[in-house]
């Protein structure tokens, strides 16, 4: 869909994060093939905050995945950061990956036994920061999404709302270009995963750029930007110019008193 490319705001070469052309990918089941995505075109520009809205099973995740380099295209063209990613191999694809890119996941994936800043401290780990350093750095993710009264609790002495700003905080840590989140309320109850969408437009606003997956109206509507897709394709783009203001229809009485 060349014409109906989707492009964000300043579109300067510096400028643009992720743009993929007629990017897809097939998995195969059975000997059947499936185009879990198909004829991708795509620009996302540094500081953005996106949300890939569709149902189940519209190729979310797996385009999520692509464009955090946890998995690659059967075809097209993506270019991330200005370097073409798409044929590079899996060793190439994860030094990148753990460089540049933070996740957030549905289930949070914390470590159990761990207290809430060994947690975060994790992907500071990689790249052998001394103990000192981690610790101090990841004490200051945590108090970026409120956490700072938390940094000994273990995730089962988190409330749910709480693991996730765990891990929103540790996919902060490392200072990564493109932070992603599939599904990240998907396993909170409303009110809460509205807290973390107002999280995540704070740390938006505060220069991150944000790519999330939803198939939530009420969720995605906290992004700048909203692309849908239905059966692996783009159907349409979206660009809210300005926030949704109160009382506006579907908003539920916990939504609006955070929309500015
Ligand atoms: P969403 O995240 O929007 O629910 P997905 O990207 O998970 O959608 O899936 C898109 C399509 O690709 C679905 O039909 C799904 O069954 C298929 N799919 C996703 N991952 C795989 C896989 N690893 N193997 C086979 N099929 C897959
Ligand atoms: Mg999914």
């Amino acid at each position: 869909m060349k014409d109906g490319a989707f492009h964000g705001s300043d579109q300067s070469q510096e400028n643009v994060l992720v743009r993929t052309e007629r990017l897809g990918r097939d998995f195969s089941i059975g000997g059947q093939g499936i185009r879990a995505i198909d004829e991708i075109d795509l620009t996302i520009v540094r500081g953005e905050f996106v949300a890939l809205m569709g149902p189940s099973g519209s190729g979310k995740s797996t385009l999520l995945n692509i464009l955090g380099l946890l998995d690659r295209a059967t075809r097209g063209l993506y270019v991330f950061e200005g370097r073409e990613v798409s044929g590079i191999d899996a060793d190439q694809c994860a030094f990148i990956r753990n460089r540049k890119v933070g996740f957030v996941f549905q289930n949070f994936s914390l470590l159990a036994r761990t207290s809430a800043r060994e947690n975060v401290e994790l992907p500071l780990l990689y790249n052998g920061m001394p103990r000192r350093q981690r610790q101090s750095l990841a004490a200051a993710a945590l108090a970026e999404v409120g956490l700072e009264h938390r940094l000994g609790h273990r995730p089962n002495q988190l409330s749910g709302g709480e693991q996730q700003r765990v891990a929103i905080a540790r996919a902060l840590v490392s200072r990564p270009v493109l932070i992603l989140a599939d599904e990240p309320t998907g396993a909170l109850d409303s009110r809460t995963g509205l807290e973390i969408m107002k999280l995540m437009r704070r740390l938006h606003r505060s220069g991150n750029t944000i790519i999330t997956a939803t198939h939530d109206p009420n969720v995605a509507r906290y992004a700048e930007t909203i692309v849908s897709l239905q059966d692996g394709r783009i159907t349409g783009c979206r660009r809210m110019h300005t926030a949704p203001h109160r009382g506006e229809g579907t908003l539920s009485a916990a939504m609006q008193d955070g929309i500015s």
